[in-house]
């Protein structure tokens, strides 16, 4: 994971956090309260578990101290884990089920939270090898064998499920991050040549599927080198973001839009083939008028090309660069179609 995705993963678990330690809360604050069945160890433990997770809510809240809450937090349920599976071990003798098995899977997923796989599956099973030793004695007792070996068990594959769950959903992260960067241009933060490649191929396949139409917009910067020559690559660099986002912030949310290669950006759009035209003209005019940062004057010129029957990729993005070539011939800053 790089950084942004750490921040998001940061993020994401703050989120958990700021949900889960309220209704710790409660759960706690109402069983030390209401329940029958507090004895001495709960009644000591309760109150100063409820403190705790107030304190920790507050501190993630204010997102202050966020790390070490978590490993504070892991400590501190680790003692009570270790104490309730104590309680539990001795009551299985009388053969009294506590329900804190129930909760107790709980710990080991906030471990898998909290540390880094290899560090979590060695913490969990420490603190199963602890619980074994607690329960060895216990052991000899028929009522509470049964259970006990269950209990150890279902530890054992929770925390190898937990340990390879992380590992594919580590592994799902990265090949999703893959495919996103694979079509994606990280510049001007649109599509790459891939993507609109992918996004023609589609477009034809639903045209010919159904009687939808779809024309492409291909449109270049004029002059660009000179910006190079002049201002530095840089500033072309810049030029080039700026130049995208703006006509990003004018097609429409069924429009596709990409970078064909360096200065070249390609529109697919289901508008009509007047539509389109019109389109471009007043893309090419908003574009005309805008005043970039460093360089205060671009112009860029257009072809048009609309969908036809039998068309393949490569044919209507030939008439487009066709009619593209004829702007520049006619003197750019236009808009033609073939
Ligand atoms: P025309 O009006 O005929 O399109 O002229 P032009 O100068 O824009 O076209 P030409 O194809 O001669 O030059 C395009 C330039 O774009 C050349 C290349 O160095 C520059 N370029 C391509 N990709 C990038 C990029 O990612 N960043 C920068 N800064 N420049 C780039
Ligand atoms: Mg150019
Ligand atoms: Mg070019």
């Amino acid at each position: 994971m790089d950084s942004t995705e750490n921040n998001k993963y940061v993020r994401l678990k703050r989120k958990i956090y700021l949900i889960i330690f309220p209704l710790l809360f409660i759960t706690n604050a109402s069983y030390w309260l209401f329940s029958p069945f507090v004895d001495h160890f709960m009644g000591l433990a309760l109150p100063f578990l409820c403190l705790f997770f107030a304190i920790v809510w507050v501190l993630i809240y204010y997102n202050r101290l966020m790390r070490t809450c978590e490993i504070i937090s892991l400590v501190v349920f680790g003692v009570y884990h270790l104490f309730r599976v104590y309680y539990l071990t001795a009551q299985l003798e009388e053969g009294i089920i506590n329900v804190y098995v129930l909760w107790s899977p709980i710990y080991f997923v906030y471990i898998f939270m909290v540390l880094e796989r290899k560090k979590a599956l060695a913490y969990s099973l420490l603190i199963l090898l602890i619980t074994i030793v607690m329960g060895i004695p216990h052991l000899h007792n028929p009522r509470a064998n049964d259970t006990l070996i269950q209990f150890y068990i279902s530890t054992v594959l929770y925390t190898l499920i937990l340990f390879y769950f992380q590992r594919i959903v580590s592994a799902y992260i990265e090949s999703d991050m893959l495919r996103k960067n694979a079509y994606y241009d990280s510049l001007t933060d649109i599509g790459n040549r891939r993507a609109v490649d992918t996004w023609i191929e589609n477009e034809i396949k639903r045209c010919n599927e159904s009687s939808s139409v779809f024309s492409i917009i291909y449109f270049d910067i004029d002059h660009f080198k000179r910006i190079n020559d002049e201002y530095g690559h840089d500033v072309g660099d810049y030029v080039l973001k700026e130049f995208s986002s703006l006509v990003k912030s004018y097609i429409r949310s069924s429009d596709f839009f990409g970078r064909w290669g360096g200065e070249e950006f390609i529109i697919l759009t289901n508008r009509s083939l007047t539509e389109s035209i019109q389109f471009s003209e007043r893309l090419r005019i908003i574009i005309e008028n805008h005043s970039f940062r460093y360089v205060d004057h671009v112009t860029a010129s257009f072809g048009v090309s609309y969908f036809q029957p039998n068309d393949v990729p490569k044919t209507i993005v030939k008439r487009a660069d066709q009619a593209l070539y004829s702007a520049k011939n006619n003197g750019r800053n236009r808009v033609i179609t073939v």
